[in-house]
Formats: C-alpha cells, structure tokens, sequence
C-alpha cells in the first residue's frame, strides 16, 4: 500500500453477501464516554416525551386519526403542514452544516440506528460475552447451553423491540389509549386497541427487532442515503476520523518498548479494526462503511499509551491538515452559506408561530343553488362556515358579517362553543334586498371572534344575486 499523496484514500464499498456476523469490542475511553452520553440522552428524550403533559393534554401528541397534531401550547391540522416541512428543510440544512464541519457525528453519536444497534450489541455482550467469546460462541455447535443464551438474548431484543414500538405508536395513538385501555380475553388481560394500532405495533416491533438485531451496520453501508452522499458535503476541512499513514507505516509487530527504525507506529494489534461496529479498517481510507464513532481513537490511544507513543495515531483531523500540513480554515463560504440558509428558515418558522392565529374558518357556499329568493322577496345565499378552535382551551365564538348595504347575516347560533381542537360546521345565510344590492357578485368578509375578544379571524366569498 503505497502513502497517499494527494489526498486520504477513499475505499470503495464492498458487497459481501457471506461476510460474517460483526461482534465488536466494546471499548472505553473519551469519544465512548460522550458517545454514551449522547446516545443515552436521545435514547431517554425518545422514551420520556411521550409521558409529558401540557395543559392536562400529552405534550407531543400527533393524533392522525383526527388531524390534529399537539405540539405543547400548539394545535396544527393537516392544512399546517407546511410548519413540517419548514422544520424539515431547518433538520436537513442543520445536518448538512454540522456534516460540512464535523462530518458523520450524526451518525456516530445520535442517529437511532447506532444507538440500537449499541443497545443490541450490549444485550449480546452481558449474556454472551465480550467479542472472543461472542465468535466462538457462534462457532460451537448447537448444545443446551447455546440454546438458552441465543433464546435470553433474543427474547431481550424482543422486549426491547415491543417497547421501542410501543413508545413509538404512543406519539400517534396517545399513552392514554396504549396503555390505558385494557380488555380481558378468556382471562387473559389484553390491550384493548383498535385494528390500526395492533397493525403499526407489528409493523414497528418487526422493523426494530430486524434493523437493530440484524441489519445493523449493513443499514449504515448499503441502505442509508445519508452514508452515501456524505461524499457531496465533505471538504478539505471537515474533520473525519482519520489514520495517520505517514506516521503508521510501515505497521507491523514488534517487541514491547521498542521501535525498530524500519517500521512505523502501527503496531499491526488490529484493536482499532475490532472495535469498529460497521467492521472496516480505517487504516484503509475513508469509507462510506465509517460512521465516525471514533471507536478506533479510542482503541488506538489505549494501544499507544501501552507501548509508549504518543496518542493520535487515528484521530479525528482534516485533509488538509493529515495530507497536506496546512491549517484547516473552520469558517467557510459553504458553512456561511448553509448558516445563511438556517437563518432564514428559522426567522421564517419563528415569524409564521408568532404570527399564527389558532382559530380556522373556512367558508363553502351551498353547491345545490347559488342563490334563491325567499317569501319576502329577499335574494338569500347559503354557506357553511367550517370554525376550528386550534387553541388549547375552550372558547366561544361570534360570527359577524363585515357591513355591506342591503346584505344582513342570519344564524341559528347566537355564539358557538369549541372545546380545545374542536371543529363545528355552522350553516349561515346572507339576505339581500334586491332593491339595494347590486346585480351579479358582492363581495363580503366574514369574521369568527372569540367572545373575550383574544382571537379572531377572517373569510371572504361572494354574495350573489345569479342563479335565480
Ligand atoms: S489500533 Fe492503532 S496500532 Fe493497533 S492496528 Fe490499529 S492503528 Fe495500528
Ligand atoms: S472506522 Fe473507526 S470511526 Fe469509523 S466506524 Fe469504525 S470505529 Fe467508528
């Protein structure tokens, strides 16, 4: 393997549909201990939020069955969506950012495949052993032994699989449906949940119990779009888990506390190689297999301290530092560009929720007649005005038609009650004197106020004398 000479190796993928089971070293040290940190953090945040109330509602709360998605103090209906997709563009650009800077620490440090994968691989490791027993384990024939160990850790997988859906679900179907509503079948205490829920609980147990028990890395390397155009976004000066080829080569085993001249300071100890989850060698280049754990530093820092030479072997550096020996610039053009990009979408997002009223009208003329004449020669037009309550709390609400000569607004409701998300279609007529009104189409607003006067919102349609 000649040393690069213009830039870090780039190792292309390799499909290998017989390779084995990867049992990795766990291995400690200060990229691991924030790494668990994080992942616990993500793991705990995932698990608890769905138990948050706000105003005696659950915090997190996107009821599909009823369009209507509970954000603490806010309501969105389906007709919200775009607040989604602002979010959405603000996650996407944030991770372009932070991957233009610090490369694939999403991936290494937050993104639940690796944090399942972790939790998985740990069950593996508390029943089985660590990596040596692991592969051995695998290897031994069949005995009673095996059996029971493989079945404790798959019913483990299983339990974890049934929580992580079940918790999963509860941002959909609410916690108090998922764990409230109990039935007894034959005796037996089952949850009392409808067909949709028992479908998406199967659904999210099996994608689980497959991605983090078996996929595992093969989700990182062959199916995640992210691994791939990693790529695109990466520049001279993101930092990347790196080996040091100049320095580590010529590898190769040696004495303890010596360093023969014609080799350099890898060791050939493989350590970095088995504490790797996606099983690469970084000491081939980068790789769209690298998740950028820093599992490896962690390793190789222990390695150099035992014999002697100084940390840093693998460490995280840029190209241009590791290749070229030049400075890394951290502020960049692209960074300010995506910078640029976030600002916008935030100030965008923030603007649209303070400037959100959280009353919906919306207004649909009767489609059988446009107008029609009543007993007292009034020209009279039909509407159903659709009023959603998108606060939290109950109000009661006024409609009123903006004042137009000769048109008068008349409804069997004098105020109408919504509880917090609540949506009521309310029938209205609009009389017209046909003296007064002119021929054709008049438009006309009308107007919802809550009675304390804290929220109102406006429609406008048309009145019209066509249709006689
Ligand atoms: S852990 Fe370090 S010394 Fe050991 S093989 Fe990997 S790079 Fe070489
Ligand atoms: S090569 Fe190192 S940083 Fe990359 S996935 Fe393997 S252990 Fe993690």
């Amino acid at each position: 393997m000649s040393a690069p000479s213009s830039k870090i190796p780039v190792k292309e993928v390799e499909l290998d549909a017989n390779k084995q089971r990867i049992h990795p070293r766990f291995v400690t040290g200060f990229y691991q201990n924030i790494r668990v940190v994080s992942m616990y953090f993500f793991l705990a945040l995932f698990l608890v939020l769905p138990w948050i109330t706000y105003n005696g509602r659950q915090a997190i709360w996107f009821d599909v069955p009823s369009q209507h998605y509970y954000i603490f103090g806010l309501t969105f209906l389906t007709q919200d969506f775009y607040f989604i997709a602002i979010f959405a563009m603000i996650a996407a650009f944030g991770l372009f950012m932070v991957t233009v800077y610090a490369g694939r620490v999403w991936c290494g440090y937050a993104c639940p495949q690796t944090i399942w994968t972790h939790m998985y691989q740990y069950v593996e490791k508390l029943v089985i052993g660590d990596r040596n027993k692991r592969i051995k384990f695998d290897k031994a024939p069949l005995s009673a032994s095996k059996v029971g160990k493989r079945t404790l850790v798959y019913s483990i997988w299983l339990l974890l699989s049934i929580l992580t859906a079940t918790t999963f679900v509860s941002y959909v179907a609410g916690t108090d449906l998922m764990y409230q509503s109990w039935q007894s079948m034959n005796g037996i205490p089952l949850p009392d949940w409808p067909t949709w829920v028992w479908v998406a609980m199967f659904i999210f147990t099996f994608a689980t119990y497959a991605n983090a028990g078996y996929m595992r890395e093969q989700m990182c390397v062959q199916i995640c779009p992210y691994g791939r155009f990693q790529s695109v976004m990466f520049d001279k000066d993101t930092l990347i888990v790196s080996y040091d080829y100049e320095r580590g080569e010529p590898r190769g085993a040696r004495k303890k506390g010596t360093h023969p001249e014609d080799l350099g300071d890898c060791v050939e100890c493989t350590m970095c190689v088995q504490v790797c989850p996606t099983g690469i060698d970084i000491r081939d280049g980068l790789q769209v297999g690298c998740i950028q754990c820093a599992a490896c530093i962690d390793a190789c820092n222990d390695v150099m301290d035992k014999v002697g030479y100084p940390r840093g072997l693998i460490r995280y550096t840029t190209e241009h530092q590791l290749v070229e020996k030049k400075k890394s610039k951290i502020l960049r053009p692209r960074l300010f560009g995506y910078l640029a990009i976030l600002t916008v979408l935030c100030g965008g997002l923030v603007y649209a929720l303070t400037d959100r009223v959280p009353l919906e009208i919306d207004i649909r003329r009767d489609r059988n007649q446009l107008s029609s004449t009543n007993a007292q020669g009034m020209i009279e037009n039909s509407y159903v005005v659709k009023l959603t309550n998108k606060t939290q709390a109950e109000h009661n609400y006024r409609i009123t038609l903006t004042p137009v000569e000769g048109l008068s607004l008349q409804t069997r409701f004098d105020t109408v009650p919504l509880t917090a998300g609540e949506s009521f279609d309310m029938p209205v007529s609009i009389y017209g004197d046909p003296a007064v009104v002119s021929e054709g189409q008049t438009p006309i607003t009308l107007t919802v106020t809550s009675e304390d006067g804290q929220y109102s919102a406006s429609h406008q349609n048309v009145f019209t004398t066509q249709g006689q």
